[in-house]
């Protein structure tokens, strides 16, 4: 296989990746989201009619319905990686001046992440139930902006409480909802926010320390066959000095796998560090996915721009409507809030 079909089977690979985990990582609102619509949108006038029915069906099932395809996908693409590493990697690390500890790491962290997302796909997000209905409502004040008391949830026949939503993938109302996740198949809400930020730095520590890993053995092989400073015979049969790219072409035709795997892997560490600081700053000023949505797509119903009223839901992380400070929001994560009590009448 050439270097060029080589590199064209993987942009297709990464693009394909970054299209699917960035439309479906739990956030329908994002700039890829938006640019996969745009897309869809060209390109559905070309597609017979009969086809359309079947993809839209097939997503509707993948995506709207509760299903496992996700995890099989997650721990598919996990397997492959890992694989690859103890395969290559780990041996060709070996036998550099790479020390034992180091390269047993990413199997310790694969552990530690395993069980993070068996408790993120298994544990309950804070499902609304008549028998809990009762103090689930007492947890969090109505704001009167993206929540309102005597709200009914026409699915559940409940009163929403503050910061619920009705999930329609998993078809209940979940406290303090944050979003339905596909790649754990789960909501994620008041009860377990905390692993899944936990699991999302797990997944983060395993692609960055792999990463490293691999660089440090791409670097190392540069380094040992002195490539960078030989030099090649073109197609004239002059001498040429071997550059960046003729590195990055040797390395990629020599470690089609390992370069493969590093791209992968440096593509989810930078999107997962991405999402992971947007849940800090969410957590930090005590939102959920759900509400920063929301008062996004509408703002809240005295926004006009003559008003001079200044809306809580402009998202500082001191000033929100649910923000007891920085540590308090933070604690509210791992430790989720019970109902609210009410001040005894003197
Ligand atoms: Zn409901
Ligand atoms: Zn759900």
């Amino acid at each position: 296989m050439d270097f060029l079909t080589l590199f064209g089977v993987y942009v297709v690979v990464v693009l394909t990746c970054i299209v699917l985990v960035c439309k479906y990582a739990g956030q329908e609102q994002t700039p890829w989201g938006r640019y996969y619509n745009s897309v869809t949108t060209v390109v559905s006038p070309c597609v017979p009619l009969w086809l359309k029915r079947l993809f839209s069906k097939a997503l509707h099932k993948l995506f709207h319905e509760r299903n496992n395809a996700f995890i099989y996908t997650h721990l598919l693409l996990e397997g492959a990686v890992y694989a690859e590493y103890s395969y290559e990697v780990f041996g060709h690390c070996k036998e550099m001046d790479t020390t034992l500890t180091n390269l047993y790491i990413p199997y310790v962290l694969l552990v530690l992440h395993l069980y993070l997302f068996y408790l993120c796909c298994s544990r309950d997000p804070g499902t609304v139930t008549k028998a809990k209905h009762a103090t689930q409502v007492k947890v969090y004040p109505y704001d009167g902006e993206l929540f309102h008391p005597g709200e009914m949830c026409p699915t559940c026949n409940l009163v929403k409480p503050a910061r619920s939503k009705h999930c329609r993938v998993c078809n209940r109302c979940v406290q303090r909802f944050d979003h339905h996740c596909v790649w754990v198949n789960n909501c994620i809400g008041a009860q377990n926010t905390r692993y899944f930020l936990m699991y999302l730095l797990s997944v983060c520590a395993m692609a960055g320390d792999m990463a490293i890993l691999t660089v440090d053995l791409l670097l190392n092989v540069v380094a040992r066959t002195g490539i960078m400073y030989a030099h090649y015979v073109d197609a004239q049969g002059q001498q040429q000095p071997t550059g960046m790219a003729f590195v990055v072409q040797h390395l990629f035709l020599t470690f089609p796998r390992i370069v493969f795997m590093l791209g992968f892997l440096i593509f989810v560490f930078f999107l997962l560090a991405g999402y992971v600081m947007f849940h800090l700053f969410l957590t930090l000023g005590n939102h959920t996915s759900n509400e920063w949505v929301k008062a996004r797509g509408r703002g809240c119903q005295h926004c006009h721009p003559h008003s001079g009223h200044r809306c809580h839901s402009s998202f500082n992380p001191l000033r929100g409507f649910y923000s007891r400070g920085l540590l308090k929001n933070l604690r509210e994560i791992f430790v989720p809030l019970k109902p609210l009590k009410k001040k005894k009448q003197k």
